[in-house]
């Protein structure tokens, strides 16, 4: 038997086992073995597009503006900004004009706002040079990154990994996704977050460590970029605690406001 022809009776039988199991998605759209039960796809809405975003990855950067680093006990000066992961279904879309209910997650007694800008890819690579970084974004949009600090800083001081401060689920708040071709690249600008109309967060991009482009160029040393990855810039300073029943309204130049609420 050949290599090719085993691997067909493999494939045929696996076919099988799985068409006896479960009805899945219609055939057409089934490459390989059907699963056994669905798993949505996760997905972001495009501005004035029928089509969707779909999520690969959710990078995010940590420590990316100075003053946000100190605020957190590092010296930016030595320490540069790195990266983490939330799981792709930790997504919340929240749309134009809406006030969107978020929960307040379990465990957690200092739940905290982190409003940063996100890029969304369209394709990807490794070692990408900062100079070609920006071809490889699709759009832009406005998230948050919520966070059990608590939990994060309980980890962190028993050198532990962060994932239950960070990755959980509604943990990646975000809105629309706006193509590059309508807004362009975002470099500066302010940012700024509100609880209850009182303004808490409020920079610029343009005070970012790392740059969108560098981001991408940094990621791909570490990590084959790819088509529906999306990057979290990171927060500025004066990040603090939100309770049930706050309204969150962040805000980026050249994009429609973003806003939840914590029930
Ligand atoms: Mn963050």
């Amino acid at each position: 038997m050949t290599k090719t022809s085993r691997r067909d009776v493999l494939t045929a039988a696996a076919a099988m086992t799985a068409a006896g199991i479960a009805e899945a998605a219609p055939a057409a759209a089934q490459v390989g073995p059907k699963p056994i039960f669905p798993v949505p796809m996760v997905t972001i809405p495009i501005v004035g597009e029928k089509e969707v975003f779909q999520v690969r990855r959710i990078y995010c950067v940590g420590r990316n503006y100075a003053a946000h680093a100190i605020e957190r006990g590092s010296d930016p000066n030595r320490e540069p900004p790195f990266f983490f992961q939330k799981p792709t279904d930790a997504i919340q879309n929240v749309g134009a004009g809406e006030v969107a209910d978020h929960p307040y997650p379990s465990l957690t007694k200092n739940y905290h706002h982190e409003v940063e800008l996100v890029a969304a890819l369209k394709s990807g690579g490794t070692n990408i040079p900062v100079d070609k970084a920006l071809d490889h974004v699709y759009g832009y949009a406005l998230g948050l990154d919520m966070t059990r600090r608590d939990l994060q800083n309980g980890m962190a001081a028993e050198k532990k990994p962060w994932e239950i401060g960070k990755s959980f689920d509604h943990a990646a708040v975000l809105g629309p996704i706006h193509p590059v071709s309508k807004t362009g690249h975002f470099e500066k600008g302010a940012i700024s977050l509100a609880i209850n109309g009182t303004i808490k967060q409020n920079s610029d991009l343009s005070k970012m460590i790392w740059s969108v482009a560098e981001q991408i160029a940094k990621l791909s040393e570490a990590f084959e970029l790819k088509a529906g990855d999306i990057i979290y810039s990171g927060t500025p300073e004066n990040v603090g605690p939100v309770v049930r029943g706050d309204v969150l309204l962040c805000r980026l130049e050249g994009l429609p406001d973003m806003s939840i609420k914590i029930v």
